[in-house]
């Protein structure tokens, strides 16, 4: 069993901002308000991730670390709509597997929480136990038990870059939760929470930012596009500051990538790439999300189509009058 955890590893767990991205994703099915992330060494040494939401009874936190017993997917349908975040219910097993992993975790209705830990492949050891609502998750050395693996992280300031990457995108693409983030001690990250998107931009962009917002928004029979991108005055050397969600999932899609790009650069200097955070909500059926373990990369039925809304939603943005 835990051969075929380390095996999966590679797959779901490649670096330390795939550890936080799972747990980040579980705390927002979660319902969580509140999202707190800690890690050291660039989440080498340390990762933690703390949330308020529904928490889990002593029987589910035990299912949740066994491997295939927890998925989200409750019908084989599903595998091709998906409507929750997490589908597969690997993710907890799998990185338990290559770390020292603890979880607490108390619904607001028990009186005691649980506490689970497991140390690579050794058995979890399960205790009750008196702590707040919702879950901590804590993640430790990780690739401890993989040397392979380990050798294959980079340095812990691009860990943690990455770490952080990944987390800004989440926390744009939740406005309506407060994320806080902290690397070595130092508070590096916040935001409010109030369900504003540009509340959520200023936050971790900065105030010249949120000044410099441009509104998208955009309809078109069953694609709707919606959010903000900035003003050349807040022009970006690289692409890292553009972020998509499709369906409250948070995605890469190179032809959207290109078609926002494109669109800025038909009317404004070609100086670099905009500052962009675009909601895109489409039927379900008409996405393809399950072409990577790890489910970053979308396909969409219709990609023609669907390069030309973003192309026209950036351009009636930066021409609200649309002459
Ligand atoms: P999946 O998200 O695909 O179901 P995971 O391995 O990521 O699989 O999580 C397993 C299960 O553990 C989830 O389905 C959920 O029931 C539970 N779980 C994980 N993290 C949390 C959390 N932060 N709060 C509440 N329940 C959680
Ligand atoms: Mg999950």
């Amino acid at each position: 069993d835990g051969t075929i955890n380390k095996i999966a590893a590679g797959e779901v767990v490649e670096r330390p901002a795939s550890v936080i991205k799972e747990l980040v994703e579980n705390s927002i099915d979660a319902g969580a308000k509140r999202i707190e992330v800690e890690i050291m060494a660039g989440g080498t040494s340390f990762m933690r991730v703390t949330d308020d939401g529904c928490g889990m009874t002593m029987e589910d936190a035990q299912m949740a670390v066994k491997r295939h017993a927890t998925s989200k997917i409750r019908e084989a349908d599903d595998l091709v709509t998906i409507g929750t975040l997490g589908f597969r219910g690997e993710a907890l097993p799998t990185i338990a597997s290559v770390s020292r992993f603890s979880m607490m975790t108390r619904r607001a209705g028990d009186e005691l929480g649980t506490s689970v830990r497991i140390t690579g492949d050794g058995e979890p050891q399960v205790e009750e136990t008196g702590c707040r609502v919702g879950t901590t998750i804590r993640v430790e050395d990780l690739f401890f038990n993989t040397p392979a693996r380990k050798k294959f992280m980079k340095t812990t300031h691009t860990e943690g870059g990455k770490i952080s990457e990944c987390l800004t995108k989440l926390a744009l693409s939740h406005p309506e939760i407060a994320f806080r983030f902290i690397s070595n001690n130092k508070v590096s990250m916040t935001t409010p929470g109030t369900g504003r998107l540009e509340d959520a931009i200023t936050a971790v962009y900065g105030t010249q930012a949120g000044e410099a917002l441009l509104t998208v928004g955009f309809e078109d029979t069953d694609v709707k596009i919606t959010g903000f991108l900035t003003k050349p005055s807040m022009i970006r050397s690289s692409r890292n500051w553009q972020t998509f969600i499709v369906n409250d999932r948070l995605v890469e899609s190179k032809s959207m990538s290109k078609a926002l790009d494109n669109a800025y650069h038909s009317l404004l200097p070609k100086a670099g790439y905009p500052l962009a955070v675009l909601f895109i909500e489409v039927p379900q059926r008409s996405v393809d999300v399950n072409v990577h373990p790890r489910k970053i990369e979308i396909k969409f039925e219709d990609e023609g189509r669907m390069f030309k809304a973003v192309y026209k939603s950036v351009l009636d943005a930066i021409r609200p009058s649309g002459q």
